[in-house]
């Protein structure tokens, strides 16, 4: 570990500063953090940087970028493919920030690919995944076990969601529920995130004990199946997987809530240890954080498990602002980041103390250096760092220098304490990784004509929607 990094964290565990010096301090400890990551980049991950900061430069590329990789892997079919593309390139251009001889053979691509789709389309595809392969993983078996492997071995442990629109029916909700069950029986996975949204498509907030009942269904077999088929981790003793509730549309937060607990009451799920996201954009999340706190305690103390959180500021603010627009509500985000970043701090802090996060786990989410250099800060002054661990997206520009251990290990857990109640706790840095959601075994290119252009405000989420994760 980097020398001044590891000494910042000790002394403030050993001489808790006041919230000033502390928050002076993480401002301190975010450009040491900075100046490691660079100091440790490799040419790749420079060449990769410099693209990434081209297409931030770039707002009209950024947005063919992502409609290109969004679209351009929902068909099967090579000419639906490239009219897809020739469409796109119509409407947003080639992007600027691609280099030179990108930007032709995408045009010429294109063109030729009207012709003769069989053979130029395979080729933009796999340009395309080449390019992603680094935020969204294979869901081929061979390719995902030798990613697990991998990432295995570097000692980062990874968290897996499954991407995907939103569903529209009862037969899609129930084939990626299978996709996730199926998932569980792996050996190599450990840990996955789910959306309700992902594997419930009749979502109605006016029959919402309803909804409630049919999301705790689905519930009940993803925690069943993750009691069952159990992980065993390198130190030896098998626990069972870990399902974490990911967290979209302020819609689905009361609803996930209230599946999560009623179902983690109920007997069977008593010693299961579960998790559930939070977002800090919503003032509603910090009473729900304590009211979940609460519940938790007192169910740790009548034998059951602790339960993890989350905590992340929320990914989906452009479409809660057009869903407000078009009722004519406010928006239920916070208007401003300062509020966004405060609120993450609060919660950060209440969930830090020790007698909640004995009960409540945390999972600090962010790729912000800063919140980073707090959470580290926070978790030290707390002495709780075997409670709250570190969660980033796989591939992300922060991501391989910060969480991996072998980078920086100010990022690195503190064993698990040798208390038998918290050995099933991992106090280790996550990264969530998106696999594609296996295709169906029938694909029909009339559904994803309809889908590729999805209502305006639905599917614009910088959160990939779908079951998949980091943490
Ligand atoms: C491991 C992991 C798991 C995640 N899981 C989820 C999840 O389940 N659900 C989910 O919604 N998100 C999830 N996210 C995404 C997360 O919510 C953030 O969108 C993302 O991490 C960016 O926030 P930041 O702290 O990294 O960066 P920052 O740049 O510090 O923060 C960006 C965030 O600030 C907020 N913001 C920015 N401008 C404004 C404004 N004008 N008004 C109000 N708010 C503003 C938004 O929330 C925005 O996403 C996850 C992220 C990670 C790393």
């Amino acid at each position: 570990m980097n020398p001044q990094i590891a000494q910042r964290i000790a002394n403030t565990k050993t001489n808790p500063p006041s919230d000033d010096a502390l928050a002076a301090e993480a401002v301190l400890l975010a450009a040491d953090l900075l100046h490691e990551a660079k100091r440790q980049q490799n040419s790749t991950e420079k060449a990769q940087q410099a693209k990434i900061a081209g297409m931030m430069e770039d707002p009209n590329g950024k947005l063919m970028t992502m409609a290109l990789s969004d679209q351009a892997f929902r068909s099967h079919d090579p000419a639906r493919i490239a009219d897809q593309i020739k469409h796109l390139l119509a409407e947003h251009g080639v992007p600027k920030y691609f280099a030179n001889w990108e930007q032709i053979a995408l045009q010429l691509g294109s063109m030729v690919g009207q012709y003769i789709p069989q053979l130029v389309v395979p080729f933009i595809v796999a340009k395309l995944r080449a390019e992603t392969k680094s935020v969204i993983l294979p869901s081929e078996e061979k390719e995902l076990r030798s990613y697990l492997q991998e990432r295995r071995a570097t000692g980062t442990r990874l968290n897996l969601n499954q991407l995907g629109e939103a569903i529209l029916g009862e037969e899609e909700a129930r084939r990626r529920l299978d996709s996730y069950l199926q998932l569980l029986t792996r050996p190599d996975v450990e840990y996955i995130s789910v959306k309700i949204s992902s594997v419930f498509s009749q979502i109605n907030l006016v029959d919402f004990h309803g909804t409630v009942e049919e999301i705790k269904s689905r519930l009940r077999e993803l925690y069943r199946q993750a009691m069952r088929y159990e992980f065993v981790p390198a130190e030896g003793t098998a626990v069972p997987k870990f399902i974490n509730l990911d967290m979209e549309e302020y819609r689905d937060l009361h609803l996930t809530v209230a599946a999560f607990q009623q179902v983690l009451d109920e007997p069977e799920f008593m010693k299961y240890r579960a998790g559930i996201v939070l977002q800090a954009y919503l003032p509603d999340s910090h009473p729900v954080q304590r009211e979940l706190t609460t519940w938790a305690k007192a169910r740790v103390a009548r034998g059951g498990a602790t339960i993890k959180i989350r905590i992340v500021k929320g990914a989906n603010l452009a479409m809660e602002k057009v869903e407000a627009s078009w009722h004519d509500w406010a928006q239920a985000p916070y208007t401003t980041k300062a509020d966004v970043d405060a609120n993450y701090k609060r919660m950060l802090i209440y969930g830090c103390q020790p007698e909640n996060a004995t009960a409540v786990h945390l999972g600090i989410a962010s790729h912000n250096l800063f919140d980073l250099a707090y959470g580290l800060l926070i978790r030290a002054k707390y002495g709780v760092e075997q409670y709250a661990e570190f969660e980033m997206l796989e591939g992300w520009p922060t991501t391989k220098p910060a969480p991996c251990k072998r980078r920086l290990g100010g990022f690195s857990s503190t064993p698990p304490s040798s208390n038998k109640k918290i050995s099933t706790a991992p106090s280790a840095t996550w990264c969530a990784g998106w696999m594609r959601t296996p295709p169906p075994k029938t694909s029909c290119t009339t559904c994803s004509a309809s889908r590729s252009a999805p209502p305006v405000g639905r599917g614009k989420s910088n959160f990939p929607r779908g079951g998949a994760a980091a943490g």
